[in-house]
């Protein structure tokens, strides 16, 4: 054999189909991801991603779960938790006794709430105080439009809901920074600080409420806007989960036109991928559940993040009309943990370790851990199914790649992998590798994206 030869053999480089002769697969991916920013555009809140994907589910014929009625293989159903988490089934042809597949990713991103008494004046100014939720750098998110999204009840419990900020035409919001004049003090701060969480207030009005000798006049006005457009008093925000988020719309990044910039694509790109290809999967042999959590970044918490039990509750419901034991299918069945990975920065190359990063135009990246020091808190899957897994992308002809989360002791993170790993199922992390992941503009190459469909299209046929 040929030294040449030999190396090929012998040396393994994850390739990088970011090549202009790649024209059917590029081709492909920019027209998949037309309706992909349209789902982003549509889906910046938890909440909003659930009626977006419920719009799409339904179009393609899947109909609310009733667990008492007897599926039978093809049959398509999907249950809305709370209007904030999603679940799907596709019924597969073989006994769910076989075991399931799951694809899970999370539609919650970091943002920055409402807090329950927000509405305040000071010096003729009203403001809204907020509560960050999630890892955020809070000092991004001053100087930038912002767009008020969520839900309030009126005082009978009617529910509402806001959003302002999106349509040409409205207002949006604002969190005030100093200007590089007056900023001697500021700079000094470290950059987490560079904006503290006390200091992130929106921005809401100037203009003074005119009657008779009155105090905060101000903040008057603008709950007289709210009670006329919205028929809601200051007391209504105590039960408000108002999210503020980026109003900027998802648009083509480069002149090549080759990335896809949005708010919110952790992990809203896993999760209309998987959507879409749950979406196209008629007739499985595997029946395949997927499912969109909220919460994961706060720590997957609460009864609509993976965490609670909704869903091996559904998947007992699906596995009591065969007759099976829940434990029985669990322990057969496998997951992709639908997340997406951190890009390789090369303007920030110190904090990655570059043969085990993911780059972008390499297809999924592929997390048999995450966590932190020395794999804390991770459910590091089994060489088997790393095998299992890659071997499946391989013979689908998706491009993927093996990646982890920066230097070793540099940082680290969490998914919702361990706590579907942890109803004793096999599970592992594949996702998208995102540029500035975290940040009011995220950033996505659509050949990933597109490599994402076609790993969990090839996951549900599996
Ligand atoms: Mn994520
Ligand atoms: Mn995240």
């Amino acid at each position: 054999m040929e030294t040449k030869e030999l190396k090929e053999k012998l040396f393994y480089e994850p390739e990088n189909v970011g090549k202009a002769s790649n024209e059917e697969q590029l081709k492909a991916a920019a027209a998949f991801c037309e309706d992909y920013k349209q789902f982003l555009d549509e889906a910046k809140t938890e909440r909003e991603a659930v009626s977006a994907m419920i719009r799409r589910l339904e179009a393609a014929g899947y109909v609310p779960f009733d667990p008492s009625k007897k599926y039978q293989p093809g049959d398509r159903v999907y249950k809305n938790n709370r209007g904030k988490a999603l679940l799907t089934a596709v019924i597969g042809t073989e006994p769910i006794a076989n075991g399931i597949h799951i694809a899970a990713s999370h539609i919650d991103s970091p943002r920055v709430d409402l807090k329950q008494r927000p509405l305040y004046e000071t010096e003729n100014l009203a403001f809204f105080k907020t509560h960050y939720y999630g890892g955020i750098r809070k000092y991004q998110w001053g100087t930038i439009p912002l767009a008020m999204h969520g839900v309030m009840q009126r005082a009978n419990g009617e529910p509402i809901t806001i959003c302002i900020g999106e349509k040409a035409g409205d207002p949006v919001f604002c969190i005030t920074d100093l200007l590089p004049h007056l900023s001697r003090t500021q700079d000094q701060r470290k950059l987490p600080e560079g904006l503290k969480g006390e200091e992130l207030n929106i921005l809401l009005g100037s203009i003074a409420y005119t009657g008779e000798d009155l105090s905060e006049s101000v903040k008057m006005n603008i709950l007289n806007i709210l009670f006329e457009t919205y028929g809601i008093t200051e007391k209504d925000f105590v039960s408000a989960e108002i999210e503020m988020v980026p109003a900027h719309r998802a648009a083509d990044v480069g002149l090549d036109r080759s990335f896809v910039g949005a708010y919110g694509q952790d992990d809203r790109v896993c999760a209309y991928t998987s959507l879409m290809a749950t979406i196209h999967c008629t007739n499985p042999k595997t029946t395949l559940v997927t499912a969109f959590a909220d919460k994961e970044e706060i720590g997957s918490v609460g009864n609509t993040g993976l965490s609670s039990s909704y869903l091996p509750y559904f998947i007992e419901d699906l596995a009591d009309m065969q007759g099976v034991p829940v434990r029985r299918v669990l322990e057969k069945s496998k997951c992709l943990s639908a997340d997406v990975g951190a890009a390789y920065d090369p303007t920030f190359a110190d904090v990655y370790e570059k043969q085990n990063s993911c780059f972008v135009n390499c297809g999924v990246s592929v997390n048999k851990f995450t966590g932190s020091r020395g794999k804390g808190g991770t459910s590091d899957a089994s060489a088997e199914f790393v095998g299992w897994v890659t071997r499946m992308l391989d013979e689908n002809n998706v491009p993927w790649q093996m990646c982890e989360l920066g230097k070793v002791d540099q940082g680290g993170g969490g998914t919702v992998a361990l706590y579907v790993a942890h109803h004793d199922v096999d599970t592992i992390d594949v996702g998208v590798p995102v540029l500035s992941m975290h940040v009011p503009f995220e950033v996505t190459a659509k050949l990933d994206v597109y490599a994402a469909y076609c790993a969990f299209s090839a996951f549900a046929k599996a």
